[in-house]
């Protein structure tokens, strides 16, 4: 699958930065930097220097000189695609960086296409498909923790627990074959018993894997966060407050049906997504946001609900509908206008609701430490360590993990039912079949151009 073209990227932010890097990759490399590059030595030829050299001269377009600029020189297989590489390390601006590309690519490289120096490294066995995707979410990690966790992903901590369950299941499809091959020898008495428990043990590791990855994604992408509550309550003075007006970053989700605004907000070490906040903030429709319907749609997708109830009002049936509703939500009551009166208390809530319960001022922005408090008990609980976890953080992933998890659920079925050997390797099979996707074994070429289309151009 090696390809043989040479390819060429900017591989920097396209910003006006101090410094910018135009990355060619492919046989011709060198050739290609040769011809566009003016030593301040004169007669060196850059095809004709080391690895891992430096060079220093300028780009020339004929005999106008573009910038002046180190050419960093990598030999296959020591550079990051393990072909020959030429790292054009020029002045960032835009329109200089642009320039260069042009010349490179008049001289015969091609342009990269998003992902394709990754893809390379993939081809060319440098690394697996967990680690390239990891490169992926490096590049595109929102916060610190998602950061650590691609760092651990790009290490081949994911493939090392996937592999691991995968050998286990491979071992017992060998070991059934074989006994069905040569019964005389490899007795199955009492085999389906020792099965049952491995593949036990095996589902219990997919879905600790599941639940990280879960975790993860929050770490990732932030908690998608939905405020609902009955009008009054002071949805959209919370808002305020937790947006603080600057602080928030506002973002425009196309949907299918509208676009979704979403605010995201940070609180202390999370990032909390509060979606559909044009409802919240749009107040004239005051009856349908109470709608049980809409409260329904909204909630459904969330990983946490922010329920504010106005403190200074009696609960009432209404209230009881809504927490009907969020019953087996991630739930966090705001029990707002502690500054006022109050006729509903915490523990009134909790007696009616066992959720945790704060109360909140949002006129005078107290309570909000302990919230902070809650939120990181909810979502960095002590157990999860973020160096040494390991996350499917990819879709792709989780998907393959699911789908590993319902074919072994299917070896326990088939156990159950007293079904002979041969039906436990077929599910055993399609379960060492999805695990391979997520290291990148048995994994269609369509996919791998899919993957790798997802990256930016540079990488
Ligand atoms: P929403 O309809 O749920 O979005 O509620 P609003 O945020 O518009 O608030 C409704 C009313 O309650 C407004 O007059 C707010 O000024 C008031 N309000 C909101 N939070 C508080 C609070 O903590 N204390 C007091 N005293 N009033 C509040």
């Amino acid at each position: 699958m090696r390809e043989c073209d040479t390819i060429a990227a900017i591989a920097t932010a396209m910003t006006g930065a101090g410094i910018g890097i135009v990355r060619v990759s492919g046989d011709r490399a060198f050739e290609i930097v040769e011809k566009i590059f003016r030593s301040k030595k004169t007669g060196k030829k850059l095809t004709e220097q080391d690895t891992y050299t430096m060079h220093y001269g300028n780009i020339v377009d004929g005999d106008e000189a573009i910038d002046e600029v180190i050419v960093l020189l990598m030999r296959g297989p020591h550079s990051y695609t393990a072909e020959d590489t030429a790292e054009i390390d020029c002045h960032g601006g835009v329109y200089v960086m642009k320039r260069i590309l042009e010349l490179v690519i008049r001289s015969g490289a091609r342009p990269a296409e998003p992902g394709e120096f990754t893809k390379r490294a993939f081809l060319n066995g440098r690394i697996d498909l967990s680690q390239a995707e990891a490169v992926m979410d490096v590049i595109q990690a929102k916060n610190e923790y998602a950061l650590r966790s691609s760092v651990s992903q790009l290490k081949g901590s994911v493939q090392r627990l996937v592999k691991g369950i995968r050998e286990q299941v491979i071992y017992e499809i060998a070991f059934i074959e074989s006994a069905l091959d040569d019964p005389e020898h490899v007795s199955l008495d009492g085999y389906p018993e020792k099965l049952r428990e491995k593949v036990d043990n095996l589902i219990q590791m997919a879905e600790d894997l599941l639940i990280h990855a879960d975790q993860g994604r929050i770490l990732k992408e932030g908690i998608r966060t939905v405020i609902i509550g009955k009008p009054n309550a002071g949805k959209s003075s919370l808002l305020n407050v937790l947006t603080g007006d600057e602080r928030a970053i506002v973002t425009e989700i196309a949907g299918t049906t509208r676009d979704i605004l979403e605010e995201q907000v940070r609180v202390r070490g999370l990032v909390l997504n509060i979606v559909d906040t044009a409802g919240i903030r749009k107040t004239e429709d005051r009856v349908e946001q109470i709608g049980v319907n809409r409260a329904k749609e909204a909630v459904r997708d969330a990983d946490l609900v922010l329920y504010v109830v106005d403190g200074s009002t009696k609960l009432d049936e209404n209230d009881r509908e809504i927490m009907e509703l969020l019953q087996d939500r991630n739930v966090i009551v705001l029990l707002n206008k502690t500054d006022l009166v109050m006729k509903t208390t915490t523990e009134m809530v909790e007696r009616m609701f066992s959720k945790p319960t704060v109360g909140i001022s949002a006129r005078e922005e107290s309570g909000f430490d302990r919230l902070a408090d809650l939120l990181e008990e909810m979502f960095l609980s002590g157990s999860i360590s973020y160096e040494e976890e390991s996350y499917l953080t990819s879709i792709r992933h989780r998907t393959a993990m699911k789908e590993a998890k319902e074919s072994l659920k299917k070896v326990l079925e088939s156990i159950d039912c007293g079904l002979p050997e041969d039906f436990y390797s077929i599910d055993l099979m399609d379960a060492y079949e999805s695990l391979g996707k997520i290291v990148g074994e048995s994994v269609g070429e369509d996919l791998v151009n899919e993957i790798f289309r997802k990256f930016c151009v540079g990488k």
